[in-house]
């Protein structure tokens, strides 16, 4: 590609909204420009390491057995009223009106679409697993769009939904994309650790998140130094010392904020933590004390629970709960709640009030405990790790994949069910499993740069080499450098030659900034058949006699 013909708009300025490096580096170097917050285009170069973080993605999920199609962005309101989250998934979807006045969603994930499609066309468990995945832009009216690609609006998310007949095959799966989703960060050179994204108390094992080790990042994760213990540290609270009485009788009727004795962030009015007390998963709920909206968290709890459990697990829930919730807003925080309640569901019930945190196992009906709230607090860097096996160790992570066990909370809902070995109907168990595809490309960037601009990896740069003639109007010099990048391309390198018409220190800035993985500069020497190649990520620099290129280069 011939730069002259290409667009590539460097900046030499840092732009003034640009926070974090990769924003800052993607939009100078000019692989991306913003268009409105959190919506932004991918340039010539962005679109080029995007596919080829994509040709990544496709590789490792079709060798796991998936198969990629396309789904439309745009859902109809009433698929995600059968599910139930056209009620509960708040101001995040986007939502609109076509001309008729139907209501419609920019779909922020696609569980409904891909539930129903199913549902249709499969009936037998003859023709189950099955796994299908698409990478399409995603859409979501993020609160705090913000640090440029990281979290976006319109974002690019390879999303995959795998279905079975039963739960040893979506085990199976489930193991099989978590081992492609660490060979895929792998491929992408990133630093990350796999993490519980729910209680290891609880099993831990069905829902995990793939997070990049970085300072930026806006979960914190609690790891194990001397195991592979690692979860994230909403999930990661325990309690270390607790003091249990024993209550009969006593009724679960409110939940209260213990929040002066537990650090609960004010800016989060409602948290869920959950504790290990004599290995048995405690839930407990937490709300803050201070208004935020006027949304009716009743409301939004037990639509978020008939979300995600079955009717009797949703009326068990609420029978113990319905007088325990006041207003709050709905939010993450309450999903993860809900989605807490859910699996607790049949084992643990519990709540708070200001005495402190009371469970009850549901088969020991009534038969309460009480923890102290002084007694209760997160986990914290130096704790001995929940498996036993070292100490805890904070670190600040960026979320780019999530591999989530969602069982049968869609099929029961939307009744998508096949025929077993008997002939008897069964809801499908299925899971869904997310890349962020833009995200991981910010990521990489984050991970992969220096004072001077970006250093990619070199299997995901953009193009292999750039070839730079340093005067243009030197003939020799643009006659050598155009010989160059036709024999190079002859011999499949991707090549960006630099054939503007401009100073050589704008030239070297510039393929410095872009950072592709080696730089072949054609100069003075060029008239003695010399050329200079130049390694970016080290900056080493050899002269090189330009018929021995191809041999170097090899
Ligand atoms: P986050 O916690 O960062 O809001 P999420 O848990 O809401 O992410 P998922 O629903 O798990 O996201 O979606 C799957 C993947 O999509 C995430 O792991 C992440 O890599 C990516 N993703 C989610 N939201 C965004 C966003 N706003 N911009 C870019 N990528 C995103
Ligand atoms: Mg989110
Ligand atoms: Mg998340
Ligand atoms: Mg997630």
């Amino acid at each position: 590609m011939k730069q002259s013909q290409t667009l590539i708009p460097t900046l030499r300025e840092v732009p003034a909204d640009a926070e974090v490096k990769s924003h800052q580096l993607l939009l100078r170097a000019g692989f991306i420009r913003q268009n409105a917050s959190g919506m932004y285009s991918f340039l010539p170069l962005g679109k080029k390491i995007l596919q080829n973080i994509e040709s990544v993605v496709r590789e490792e999920m079709d060798a796991a057995g998936a198969v990629e199609m396309l789904m439309p962005a745009l859902q109809s309101a009433e698929l995600w009223e059968e599910s139930g989250r056209w009620g509960t998934y708040g101001p995040e979807l986007m939502r609109m009106k076509d001309r008729h006045n139907r209501e419609f969603a920019l779909g922020a994930t696609h569980e409904e679409m891909v539930t129903s499609l199913i549902r249709d066309e499969i009936k037998s468990y003859k023709r189950l697993p099955l796994t299908v995945y698409q990478i399409q832009s995603k859409f979501r009216d993020e609160k705090r769009p913000r640090f440029g690609l990281l979290r976006g609006r319109e974002f690019l998310m390879k999303d995959a939904y795998s279905f079975h007949s039963n739960q040893e095959s979506l085990d199976a799966m489930y193991d099989r994309l978590f081992q492609a989703y660490i060979t895929i960060f792998r491929r992408c050179g990133l630093n990350f650790r796999a993490v519980l994204a729910d209680s290891g108390a609880m099993g831990g094992k069905d829902n995990h998140e793939f997070m990049v080790l970085s300072e930026i990042g806006e979960d914190t994760i609690a790891y194990s130094d001397s195991s592979n213990y690692a979860a994230n540290l909403e999930m990661a609270a325990v309690v270390t010392t607790y003091d249990q009485k024993e209550h009969s009788g006593q009724e679960l009727t409110r939940v209260e904020t213990p929040h002066q004795k537990i650090d609960v962030n004010p800016e989060e009015t409602l948290k869920s933590m959950l504790f290990m007390a004599d290995e048995q998963p405690v839930l407990v709920l937490v709300r803050g004390d201070h208004e935020v909206n006027d949304v009716k968290v009743k409301n939004a709890v037990s639509a978020q629970i008939a979300e995600l459990a079955t009717a009797e697990e949703t009326s068990k829930w609420l029978n113990v709960q319905a007088d325990s919730i006041g207003p709050v807003k709905v939010s993450d925080e309450v999903r993860v709640i809900a989605d807490h309640a859910v699996k607790a569901m049949g084992d643990i019930v519990c709540g708070a009030n200001e005495e402190g945190v009371h469970w009850t196992n549901a088969k020991l009906d009534r038969d309460f405990s009480v923890m102290q709230f002084e007694d209760l607090r997160f986990i914290q860097e130096g704790d001995l790790s929940p498996d036993g096996k070292g100490t805890i160790l904070f670190a600040k992570g960026i979320e780019v994949g999530h591999v989530f066990k969602l069982g049968t909370r869609y099929s029961e809902a939307m009744n998508s069910t096949f025929l077993d070995e008997n002939g008897r109907a069964q809801p499908m168990i299925m899971g869904s499993y997310g890349i962020g595809v833009s995200r991981t490309l910010a990521a990489i960037a984050e991970q992969y740069n220096d004072d001077n601009g970006l250093v990619w990896p070199v299997n995901l740069a953009p193009y292999d080499l750039h070839v730079i003639a340093v005067n243009m109007k030197d003939e020799t010099q643009s006659q050598i450098a155009g010989e160059l990048y036709k024999l190079l391309t002859d011999y499949r390198y991707q090549i960006l030659f630099d054939d503007r018409m401009e100073r050589a220190g704008v030239k070297f800035a510039d393929s410095d900034l872009i950072g592709l993985p080696v730089r072949i500069t054609v100069g003075k020497k060029a008239s003695e058949g010399i050329v200079e190649v130049k390694i970016r990520k080290t900056g080493e620099t050899h002269d090189v006699q330009k018929e021995e290129l191809t041999d170097k280069l090899q």
